[in-house]
């Protein structure tokens, strides 16, 4: 089960922007009152943070109006900016996802704590769409564990399996490691650096920077 956003997709930074320039667009938010550090948040997805945001900033949920106007926009802004410099996956997605669906021993499926709208323009901009499904998104729930349950369930459905022997979690972001143990999940991180150490301390099995080291990943997901 594959996270998107700097799992799949390159699109942290830009995401980030377009989703902060999009609070200031629709909402009229400060953005030097907000806090950017995502992992402060009670639910690191697209929905749980809008909803914290409002409930700090306005002392109420955002109305669904309010939400589908900053979903436009959201995408709007992510369009424009990848008009000027192109969403790159992260090396080797494309090969693993294909390598994995090719097995009978492995169901693939994506848990994004994106919205659907703006996750399927990712997927396609790298045409990492159609490769990967089921597929369970913010719209869901705003708790990324209860993404990861919906992922689970469809991919119950989808493959026709009455359980799976073990689900791995494939994340860059300590939520992801966080929301992993809560489900009993096995988690691997993509990361480098300081994110890596970080993936490691939360209970990463192990990191890896990209999907280029394909018998190494599999070694762990087999194991
Ligand atoms: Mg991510």
């Amino acid at each position: 089960m594959f996270d998107l956003d700097g799992t799949l997709v390159d699109s942290n930074p830009v995401d980030s922007q377009c989703y902060l320039q999009a609070l200031v667009d629709v909402f009229g938010f400060d953005l030097d009152k907000i806090d950017r550090n995502w992992g402060n948040y009670p639910h690191v997805t697209d929905a749980g943070i809008l909803q914290t945001l409002c409930q700090v900033e306005l002392g109420r949920v955002p109305t669904a109006i309010e939400i589908g106007d900053y979903q436009c926009r959201f995408l709007e802004l992510l369009v424009l900016a990848v008009s000027q410099k192109s969403l790159q996956s992260i090396e080797g997605a494309s090969e693993i996802l294909e390598y994995l669906s090719m097995d009978d021993n492995y169901a693939i499926a994506l848990a994004t704590g994106a919205w659907k709208q703006t996750a399927d323009f990712k997927l396609q901009q790298t045409r990492l769409d159609g490769i990967i499904s089921p597929m369970a998104y913010a719209d869901d729930a705003h708790a990324r564990v209860e993404i990861m349950k919906f992922a689970e369930r469809r991919s119950l459905e989808f493959y026709r399996q009455s359980q799976f022997e073990t689900v791995t979690y494939i994340g860059d972001g300590v939520w992801d490691g966080i929301a992993s143990k809560q489900l009993n999940y096995n988690f691997i991180g993509i990361g480098t650096g300081k994110r890596a150490v970080d993936l490691l301390a939360t209970g990463a099995r192990s990191v890896f920077p990209h999907y280029l080291d394909i018998g190494g990943i599999m070694s762990v997901l087999s194991t």
